[in-house]
């Protein structure tokens, strides 16, 4: 996957809501985190991409987002280095508890496949490298076991599958109060995969924090009504961005 740089500046964005934070043009304009900073620098990051000179400023702003870029424009370092910033900057702690015995993290990824999964959790390890912060992955599948061992031992940051993590939080393995990012990544697939029903669980759960408690972002390839619906509903006084033309 190479990203054509040359070509962006021709790529129309459309940013729209209250008081938008204007695009950074560099990763040093954005004040990441001082290591996670170092971190995109090792991974070869020289300039951040459209949905990142965006996203990155609207997010470490505290607003919520609804962003719609096509796959391979780099949405997921759009959403993990401010919340990977965010999260240093209100202190991760060590693994936090609940009176059940389930693991609090303070930042949910939502994700519709396993490959997705795999490949944020490896991002998140890569940029939060020799940070505080200890990135688990949870999906379908495959023996709980492992996965369930690795949350024990503390997770700050959770990337799950739908189904996986509502069975973690049924099982009370799991708890949503500390929540402070849910990001919904590849809304519409979501959609098109049948999850629609178990996202609004999720996020209608009793112990997760309200719209305007925590910072909601959702990122998508295409925008149809359905997805609008959503972003209505779990969004608080949102940022809509748009980089290229999305179809409905
Ligand atoms: P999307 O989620 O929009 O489909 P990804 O986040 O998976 O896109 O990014 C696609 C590829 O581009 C990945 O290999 C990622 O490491 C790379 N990438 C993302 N942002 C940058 C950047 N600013 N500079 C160089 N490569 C990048
Ligand atoms: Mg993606």
């Amino acid at each position: 996957t190479g990203i054509n740089f040359d070509k962006y500046d021709e790529i129309p964005v459309e940013c729209t809501g209250r008081d938008v934070p204007k695009f950074i043009s560099s990763f040093e304009e954005a004040n990441l985190y001082e290591t996670l900073a170092s971190n995109v620098k090792k991974a070869g990051y020289l300039k951040p991409t459209p949905v990142q000179k965006y996203s990155l400023p609207v997010i470490l702003g505290g607003r919520d987002l609804m962003a719609c870029a096509q796959t391979g424009s780099g949405k997921t370092a759009a959403f993990l280095l401010p919340v990977l910033t965010g999260m240093t900057r209100d202190g991760v702690g060590g693994g936090a508890f609940s009176e059940s015995g389930a693991q609090e993290p303070q930042a949910l990824i939502v994700t519709p496949t396993r490959e997705l999964a795999l490949q944020i959790s490896h991002e998140a390890r890569k940029f939060s490298h020799s940070t505080m912060i200890r990135p688990v992955v949870a999906y379908g599948g495959t023996s709980v076991q492992y996965q369930l061992r690795e949350i024990s031992r503390g997770c700050n940051l959770l990337v799950a599958t739908p189904g996986r993590l509502m069975d973690f939080i049924e099982k009370a393995k799991v708890g949503l109060s500390k929540i402070k990012y849910l990001v919904l990544d590849e809304a519409d697939r979501m959609l098109d995969m049948g999850f629609e029903p178990v996202i609004r669980r999720l996020v209608g759960s009793p112990n997760m924090p309200n719209k305007g408690e925590r910072q909601t972002l959702m990122f998508s390839a295409t925008f149809p009504e359905e997805i609008q619906r959503l972003a209505g509903d779990f969004l608080n006084d949102y940022v809509y961005l748009t980089v290229g033309r999305v179809g409905g």
